[in-house]
């Protein structure tokens, strides 16, 4: 067998251990097992590549895995779980500006040693400045959309939407540039104005990646965030073209297709669809339909909760984003063992886009060993909600929000919610009077049913802890 035949094979093997990895990634018990599986694949096409692709220094690459490995083990540690989404967006980010360089560095290839090589290895220019212009457009778009995406989410620039006047207009002018500036170098190959329209349209590109992801905002940045990662998988496919790495090529395609699925995904958890999400400009306004609250929030004490919870036959645990800030699974999976032993029924809700990032609150609970056939999906909970006694509102807030199901004026009016309005009694855990991501009020806590437990989230599922083991 030749060389090159082995090299495809390993890379083969490499790609069937990252699709069966994936597909373990789809339940808890064999998440663990999956993510080794992959990496297994992944070490195999790092070392095939480097035996393979006549590196000509190894020195570079051995201090950028120093380097690299050092960032990530760091990362690993010090990132908390609430911080995850951002840290995917840089994620995102890096790998689309990985494929940036690929690509240009393919570009500075052919400048020093001309097309003729190219064209004697049987290798047509105009895939190769088609692939190039490809991974370089794709990966900044990828680059500048994720930072800007990261600093949305980690507060470091206004998590709004963004909108001007005339936006969508000067978003499809810039568009127009960087594909007329990329259809120009393909077909100019050999012409000499070539650097000037490259690094013209990589310019655009880069800005077009910013431009993109500045209307957006509000409840819309997980798909925004699942839409980057697509895109970076695509760019490192259209990278895996131009340096003719079949590994690169699949496992691209992978990324990009999963990325895809889990947007189309995350649009449907939200009722929207993907131009309404990119276009729309969502969340640029404050609420609206604030002003029209009535009543008040009514405040409650944990000796209020307990009496009530005691008496309790089916209980729902809608847990949320503030669960993740307080950190409270573990004291929450406490919590629902001794409303168990009490005789009641206990359930988690989980909602698509509950917290801050696909499956944020599946990890927690899972950290916490909650057990997963306790974990009920948003269209499976809701029927059973208006039987429910009582509905433990943990730190959620826009995935409880009556007004998406009920008002029209609401701009997330249409998003599927966990029905916690319809339960009992609700009692809904957070620290004061703050919005959700979206940044509207919920009717929620102004209805009669109703009561407020204010307190950090995990201070206060201690407290009721508490309550039921001095009894
Ligand atoms: P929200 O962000 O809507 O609300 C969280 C609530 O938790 C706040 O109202 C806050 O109120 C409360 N809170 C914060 N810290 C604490 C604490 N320590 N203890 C108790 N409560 C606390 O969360 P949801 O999970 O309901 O909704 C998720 C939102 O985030 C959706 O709009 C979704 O679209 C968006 N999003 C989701 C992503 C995902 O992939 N899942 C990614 C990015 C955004 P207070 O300040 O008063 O305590």
């Amino acid at each position: 067998m030749s060389t090159e035949s082995l090299i495809n094979l390993a890379y083969i093997a490499a790609a069937i251990l990252f699709v069966f990895g994936i597909k373990m990634l789809g339940s808890a018990d064999t998440a663990r097992r999956g993510n080794m599986i992959s990496s297994i694949g992944m070490l195999i096409a790092v070392v095939i590549t480097l035996l393979d692709q006549q590196i000509l220094s190894y020195q570079y690459i051995f201090i950028g895995l120093i380097v690299g490995a050092t960032i990530g083990a760091i990362a690993a540690k010090v990132v908390k779980m609430t911080g995850m989404p951002e840290m995917v967006a840089l994620f995102n980010g890096f790998g689309g500006l990985a494929s940036l360089l690929v690509g240009w560095g393919e570009y500075n290839k052919i400048k020093a040693l001309g097309w003729d090589v190219y064209i004697a290895n049987g290798i047509n220019p105009y895939f190769i400045t088609t692939v190039i212009f490809l991974a370089v457009l794709i990966g900044a778009v990828t680059f500048t959309g994720s930072l800007f995406a990261w600093g949305k989410l980690s507060g470091k620039v206004s998590g709004r939407a963004m909108v001007f006047p005339g936006q969508m207009v000067i978003n499809a002018l810039v568009a127009a540039a960087v594909l007329g500036a990329g259809s120009w170098y393909v077909i100019q190959y050999a012409g000499v104005n070539t650097p000037v329209v490259f690094f013209s349209m990589m310019g655009l590109a880069l800005l077009l990646g910013f431009l993109v992801v500045m209307p957006i905002g509000g409840g819309d940045m997980p798909v925004v965030i699942a839409l980057l990662n697509s895109l970076s998988g695509l760019a490192a496919a259209a990278a895996g073209f131009v340096i003719f790495n079949n590994v690169l090529i699949v496992a691209g395609c992978l990324v990009g297709c999963s990325g895809l699925i889990l947007t189309i995904i995350m649009c449907k958890g939200m009722n929207r669809t993907l131009s309404n999400v990119l276009f729309s400009g969502f969340g640029a306004t404050a609420a609206s339909g604030d002003s029209e609250v009535e009543g008040e929030m009514k405040g409650a004490t944990v000796e209020d909760a307990y009496y009530v919870l005691e008496a309790a036959r089916s209980v729902v645990i809608i847990p949320g984003y503030g669960m993740a800030v307080a950190q409270a699974q573990h004291a929450v999976k406490e919590l629902g063992q001794i409303l168990e032993e009490n005789g009641a029924e206990v359930s988690y809700a989980i909602h698509p886009v509950a917290g801050r990032m696909p499956g944020h609150m599946n990890v927690l609970l899972a950290e916490a060993d909650v057990p997963y056939e306790q974990l009920a999906e948003m269209d499976d909970v809701n029927p059973r909600l208006p039987a429910t006694d009582v509905a433990i509102v943990i730190g959620a807030n826009d995935v409880v929000n009556p007004a998406a199901a009920k008002d029209p004026a609401s701009p997330i009016y249409g998003m599927p919610i966990i029905n916690a309005h319809e339960a009992q009694t609700v009692y809904a855990l957070k620290r004061g009077k703050g919005a959700g991501f979206s940044g509207l009020i919920n009717k929620l806590y102004f209805l009669e049913k109703t009561r407020m437990l204010y307190g950090d989230a995990k201070e206060t599922v201690s407290g009721l802890v508490a309550q039921f083991k001095d009894s």
